[in-house]
């Protein structure tokens, strides 16, 4: 095979989900933006829905459509970016809930669809979605006797436990919510560990549940396996790839893989990345290639046929630390090439 083979455990991600609900006393929603992290959305979704979960979060009602499509009527399907101007038909005929954002976007729900369901997102400090404070106070009345199915802001820093933004932005939730009969929802992955002052009646943890930080605990979720293409000896003061990158001290036996950074790793990850041949740590070298990287097996006991980038030994945030980059956007950078298997 000349792709790589990207392998989701389904069941790592359930139990991701159930570990992280065991810590709160509430719902624990999932959040599948962005095809469900780059791992897919549906096949995610229709894992956690069996093994529970009622409530899923996507960024656009597009992916919205996608969701529904897989899970059928029953889950609860909420749109972070709330209601746009052309979103009204698919919200109505995929049952969606839309995360309302303004005062526009809810003139413009309650008159296309009155009756359909809709939340409230509130901004406590981050600036980036959601009614100010001054903004909800004037609409709060007339949003409330419109019965919102839920009422959500999000942390700017809640990776961080010591931050003081956390509390900051605690308190201006709970300024704009306290006393109000709607269900409400704070906290994302991070949010879940800050503790239980911060659950209130549902969490939406995301990265958490595909295996990523914060969420030390995390099972692997995502295992990448690249099958090499083609193995040489290099000698001494030959040298590998584009721009003459890396050179050989010695003689040297090189590997090339069929990856590179059309499949989303990323050239930053460069020098310094590395892959396992089993247990055993390989070198990248020299320069990412489009669809190929290199990699230094002369001290391999035998040629290997795959090199592994992630998995048990390599987690989505070791990898994003070759690129300095996160673990969020390794996972949702991977290949459309990749050949998907899932683990159920
Ligand atoms: C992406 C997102 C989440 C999930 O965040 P994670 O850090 O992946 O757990 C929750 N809420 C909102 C508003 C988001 O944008």
């Amino acid at each position: 095979m000349g792709t790589a083979r990207l392998t989701i455990d389904l069941n790592a991600v359930i139990n991701n989900w159930r570990a992280l609900d065991a810590t709160t006393n509430c719902e624990t929603a999932a959040v599948v933006k962005a095809n469900g992290y780059g791992l897919g959305a549906p096949s995610v979704v229709r894992a956690l829905a069996k093994a529970g979960a009622r409530t899923f979060f996507v960024a656009a009602a597009e992916e919205g459509v996608i969701l529904r499509t897989a899970l059928g009527s029953g889950p609860t399907i909420n749109v972070f970016s709330g209601h746009m101007d052309g979103d009204t038909d698919i919200i109505r005929s995929s049952e969606l809930t839309p995360m309302i954002n303004s005062v526009d976007q809810m003139l413009r729900h309650v008159e296309a669809l009155p009756a359909a369901p809709f939340g409230i997102q509130l901004d406590s400090g981050m600036n980036r979605l959601g009614m100010e404070p001054e903004e909800w106070s004037a609409v709060r009345d007339i949003a409330l006797s419109q019965n919102p199915t839920l009422i959500m802001s999000h942390l700017a820093c809640a990776d961080e436990p010591d931050h003081p933004m956390n509390r900051h932005q605690l308190k201006a939730f709970r300024e704009m919510t306290d006393g109000l009969d709607v269900p409400c929802s704070l906290a994302a992955t991070g949010g879940v560990l800050l503790g239980p002052e911060y659950h209130f009646d549902m969490t939406r943890p995301g990265i958490g549940l595909y295996g990523g930080m914060p969420y030390e605990d995390a099972q692997t979720v995502v295992t990448l396996d690249i099958p090499v293409i083609q193995t040489r000896t290099v000698a001494q003061g030959e040298t590998v790839g584009y721009g003459n990158r890396w050179v050989a001290e010695q003689d040297s036996t090189v590997a090339t893989i069929a990856a590179g950074y059309a499949d989303g790793l990323i050239r930053a990850m460069g020098n310094g990345a590395r892959l396992y041949a089993g247990d055993i740590q390989v070198p990248v070298i020299g320069r990412i290639s489009m669809d190929l990287i290199t990699a230094d097996i002369s001290h391999l006991p035998e040629e290997p046929t795959t090199l592994q980038l992630l998995g048990t030994h390599q987690s989505v945030d070791d990898v994003a630390d070759f690129a300095g980059t996160i673990g969020y956007e390794i996972l949702t950078s991977m290949g459309n090439r990749y050949a998907r298997t899932y683990l159920e």
